[in-house]
């Protein structure tokens, strides 16, 4: 029996056409494309052609696209780059809350679903602030921002602030076209979308100038130093292409399996609360409390049976600190702590979700059983 991988959100296998396209640059075209002979500028088309294909993907311009080295850095980038007042609601990735709060950032509240409080976000706008970033898609409950209203309301109480969006979690379910205009900067990265760990992309619009968190050889038009990872950026290009591709015809093939997994939870299971309901999220995103289970007693039978979820993000987990995201959202601890957060993606399959039933439903039973008897 293979594993039972339900944590795309974490991060996703790679996808075919990105392994393919990597493989050049491991070995014959290893160049650096910062070099000035014939087989650096080889490297630097590759890099270049990726360039244009992620902005023409993006709806940027290609001279909009800084490649970067995850997701990580490209909120850091965004965050510290524009430097001064910052402004996120308190559901964000670590990526963006720690920055903002270690700068003296402020921190605004969200709604049940985890989507910031507008009003809230509205009392935080001042005309001192520089920048407001709020994610596109939450990567523990699956929410989708609604943009165009975050963006309406910087250009009515914050003008000169710039607005950021986190939105790794969002290739998959959002066609970015849409979702560029909008905002002054975006981060990504790779390997949400069957892309490789390690490389990531900022998009700075036309005329915003940021500090460059990496200062050196200058390259990325001096907003981003350091080598280019030119087989890590290829094989990003190939799998945002791809994933663009497949977007509308996944996205009604993962939602009717994602329902069938809550659906089949909530029947074979007493006490199953979906934490945010299904009109306010992505197609991939299953997140369940479990009433009067502990999450890491469930994740370690599931991990036993080879099924692969998680309770709150992929670096919390380690810790099994309680959730930041389902605190913000008001969620009592007590129903936090049986957190349960199943993320489909490519590869999901029917029988992938049949089988995570049928182990959840047996692990529960046992665990509730154990408990009877204590
Ligand atoms: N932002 C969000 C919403 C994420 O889900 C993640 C991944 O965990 C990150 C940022 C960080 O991206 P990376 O793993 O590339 O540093």
């Amino acid at each position: 029996m293979g594993i039972t991988y339900l944590d795309h959100a974490a991060t996703t296998p790679m996808r075919a056409v990105a392994v393919e396209a990597m493989l050049p640059f491991f070995s014959e075209r290893f160049a650096n494309p910062s070099g000035s002979h014939r087989f650096a500028r080889d490297a630097r088309r590759a890099v270049d052609e990726a360039r244009d294909e992620v902005a023409d993907l993006l709806g940027v311009r290609p001279g909009e696209v800084v490649f970067t080295g995850c997701g990580t850095e490209a909120d850091n980038a965004a965050i510290v780059g524009v430097g001064g007042l910052a402004v996120c609601p308190a559901a964000e990735h670590h990526a963006v809350l720690h920055p903002i709060e270690a700068h003296g950032g402020r921190v605004v509240g969200t709604d049940a679903a985890g989507h910031v409080d507008l009003d809230r976000l509205a009392a935080a706008l001042a005309d001192d602030v520089r920048v407001v970033s709020v994610m596109a898609v939450n990567n523990e409950v699956g929410t989708v921002t609604d943009l165009a209203a975050v963006a309406a309301l910087i250009r009515e109480r914050a003008p000169r602030a710039l607005l950021h969006t986190d939105a790794v979690q969002a290739p998959s379910w959002l066609d970015l076209r849409a979702v560029a205009p909008m905002v002054d900067l975006m981060s990504l990265s790779a390997h949400k979308f069957g892309g490789p760990k390690g490389v990531g992309v900022l998009t700075v619009r036309d005329g915003v100038t940021l500090a460059p968190l990496l200062l050196g050889g200058g390259q990325e038009r001096e907003r981003r130093s350091g080598t280019h990872n030119v087989a890590g950026i290829v094989a990003l290009a190939a799998a945002l292409a791809e994933t663009d591709t497949e977007r509308d015809r996944e996205t009604v093939r993962l939602a009717a399996l994602r329902d069938r997994l809550v659906d089949a939870l909530q029947s074979e299971i007493d006490g199953v609360v979906e934490t945010v309901t299904r009109d306010r999220k992505v197609a991939g995103s299953a997140h369940v409390c479990l009433d009067g289970i502990e999450s890491e007693s469930l994740l370690f039978l599931l991990d036993e049976a080879d099924v692969c979820a998680s309770a709150a993000s992929a670096c919390a987990s380690g810790a099994m600190e309680p959730s930041h995201v389902l605190a913000a959202m008001g969620v009592e601890r007590s129903l936090a702590g049986g957190a349960l957060r199943m993320s489909l993606g490519h590869t999901t399959t029917a029988a992938d979700v049949d089988r995570a039933v049928d182990v959840i439903t047996a692990s529960v039973t046992r665990l509730r059983r154990a408990q009877v008897r204590r």
